[in-house]
């Protein structure tokens, strides 16, 4: 089976995920609009054993307690999200979240939600019948 890959903006950082993703959402949190400069980001996730970095170095920073997000230390591209702690009981340790737009064919996302609809910017109008929530 051919490997799924993506990357970054300048193509220093290289990643291959194993399948196409499990699960995909659009997160409009205030957290991920400053972070990636847009007014929401597009996650997709894959089994943590079905990521793997295979040219260059992810960079991470932590400036929410317990957020980890991993971009391109050249071009500043976000390209992965993982949250330290167990969240609402959930353990997210056993998946690998990355930002959908960096795959080359992001057109494998299925995105099933929008979350945190409660920080979405007001002229973003959703028109896609996908589920929204709140929060998480
Ligand atoms: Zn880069
Ligand atoms: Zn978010």
């Amino acid at each position: 089976m051919k490997k799924i890959q993506g990357g970054c903006y300048c193509g220093a950082v290289r990643y291959q995920i194993a399948t196409p993703p499990v699960w995909s959402g659009h997160c409009h949190c205030r957290s991920c609009q400053m972070a990636l400069g847009g007014a929401f980001a597009t996650w997709a996730k894959v089994a943590a054993e079905d990521f793997a970095v295979i040219k260059g170095e992810i960079q991470h920073i932590e400036k929410t307690s317990g957020i980890r997000r991993g971009f391109c230390r050249d071009c500043g591209t976000t390209l992965t999200y993982a949250a330290l702690n167990e969240v609402e009981g959930q353990d997210w340790s056993a998946d690998a979240w990355f930002s959908a737009v960096t795959l080359d064919d992001p057109s494998i996302a299925q995105p099933k939600a929008h979350i945190f609809v409660s920080h979405q910017q007001p002229w973003i109008k959703l028109d896609d019948g996908l589920p929204t929530f709140p929060e998480f």
